[in-house]
């Protein structure tokens, strides 16, 4: 029995606004786009044509306090914009600069800075990456080792970042880097903000089991960042740093689109594919997604209440954002995999849609099948990128257990 959200006559007219907005402006191009992205997210053109698109509407970042640009919506309106968008198709778009920088700015950037940046966040004309992972510094961030040495006005940045989301792309990053070697790690490092095209800056691609380059090595030789780019005191970054993760762990967003994700897997199984009985009768394939169904239904309410804490002013906490943290990646997860054993012979990649089977005969593969290998293989990142799993076990048994 499925839980009923109800909205109220004012949201469901909301509801019609947004629906209005995407028949029109949510373009075939921009559908098929994202239904093409293999990995996790869209190129850059394309976010940002849908970025401009939704700002010249003023839901350039709904989430925003309206003070900054924001709706002011309520959770339940920042649910359905997001769950319309999910249905409509809207690519998938990294927006780190709204989602990740932008609370951290709110919080601890002086008004020059704010002014500075958050506008181009809006605009879409800022793409910005997150710099805080290097080679021997994931789980342990607080032992990153990228050097930036003060010289006058500026600091000199000398390192090296990895796994850097979108970097090939990026215009801007927000970087963690260590200022000072005394006392603690997490007591020398500073939040910096700079820009990529310049000297000293280079990416190198990574490209990932499932043939995507979405990440990057990114190398500073001598980059040159003014300290009025610093966001926060010199050597406190680490309390940025800190609230920024909390949003990327669990500010939610993700539900809307695993919702399409299972519902789409769950119509292509109820109907028969070449004479075959549909399987959704198999009843091993129908308790596995009737689990995933109700895995669902609990994170869709926990992201429910997690958006009307922050639209309260509150932030996500980490004990909490872990825990959703967790939640999303394994379900996320679990989704694909099953839409991989689903696809099966056809899942294999390369063979997705045309093939020879053992008869050497013509095989097309069904539709469903097309992305399921590279879409399973991107997602199993999920229990990695933001922290893996294990590490948000540790911040559960200190946040929430107390242990
Ligand atoms: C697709 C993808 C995109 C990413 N994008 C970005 C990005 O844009 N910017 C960025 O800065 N970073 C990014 N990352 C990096 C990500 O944050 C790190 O990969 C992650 O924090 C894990 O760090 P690590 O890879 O160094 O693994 P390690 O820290 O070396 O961990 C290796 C294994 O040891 C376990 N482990 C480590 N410490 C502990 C512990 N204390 N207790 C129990 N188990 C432990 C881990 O769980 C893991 O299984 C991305 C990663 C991926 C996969």
């Amino acid at each position: 029995m499925p839980l009923n959200i109800r909205f109220s006559p004012e949201d469901e007219r909301l509801r019609g606004d947004i629906r209005a907005f995407l028949h029109t402006e949510l373009t075939d191009d921009l559908i098929d786009a994202g239904r093409r992205a293999s990995g996790m997210f869209v190129d850059r053109p394309i976010a940002r044509i849908w970025q401009q698109k939704l700002n010249r509407r003023g839901w350039g970042a709904v989430h925003w306090p309206p003070q900054y640009g924001g709706t002011g919506w309520s959770p339940a309106q920042l649910f359905i914009f997001r769950e319309e968008c999910a249905r409509a198709g809207a690519p998938s778009v990294l927006n780190q600069g709204a989602n990740l920088l932008a609370p951290a700015l709110f919080a601890y950037a002086s008004d020059e800075q704010k002014a500075r940046y958050l506008p181009k966040i809006l605009t879409g004309e800022h793409y910005w990456c997150q710099g805080y992972s290097e080679p021997g510094s994931g789980s342990d961030l607080a032992s990153l080792q990228t050097r930036a040495v003060r010289d006058g006005d500026d600091y000199v940045v000398n390192g090296t970042k990895i796994w850097t989301t979108h970097a090939h792309f990026a215009d801007h990053i927000f970087c963690l880097v260590r200022t000072s070697t005394d006392g603690r790690p997490q007591q020398g490092i500073s939040f910096l903000l700079f820009e990529m095209d310049q000297p000293g800056v280079r990416v190198e691609p990574i490209i990932t089991l499932a043939g995507d380059h979405e990440v990057n090595q990114v190398f500073f030789d001598d980059v040159r960042v003014p300290v009025a780019n610093r966001i926060g005191e010199e050597n406190q970054g680490w309390t940025v740093a800190k609230h920024l993760l909390e949003y990327e762990r669990g500010s939610g967003g993700v539900a809307a689109g695993l919702k399409i994700h299972l519902n789409e897997l769950k119509r292509v199984a109820t109907h028969a594919i070449d004479g075959e009985a549909p399987l959704i009768e198999e009843p091993a394939f129908a308790r596995k997604l009737q689990e995933l169904e109700i895995r669902f239904q609990a994170l869709e309410f926990t992201e429910l209440s997690t958006l009307a804490r922050l639209v309260s002013g509150a932030h996500p906490g980490s004990g909490a954002s872990s825990q959703f943290k967790i939640a999303s990646a394994d379900l996320q997860q679990g989704i694909d995999t099953l839409q991989l054993e689903f696809a099966a012979y056809y899942g294999v990649p390369n063979h997705a849609r045309i093939s020879l089977n053992g008869s050497n005969e013509l095989v097309v593969g069904p539709a469903h099948a097309e992305l399921a290998a590279s879409t399973y293989l991107t997602s199993r990142a999920a229990s990695i990128y933001g922290g893996s799993h294990q590490v948000q076990r540790n911040i559960i048994a200190k946040a929430v257990l107390g242990l």
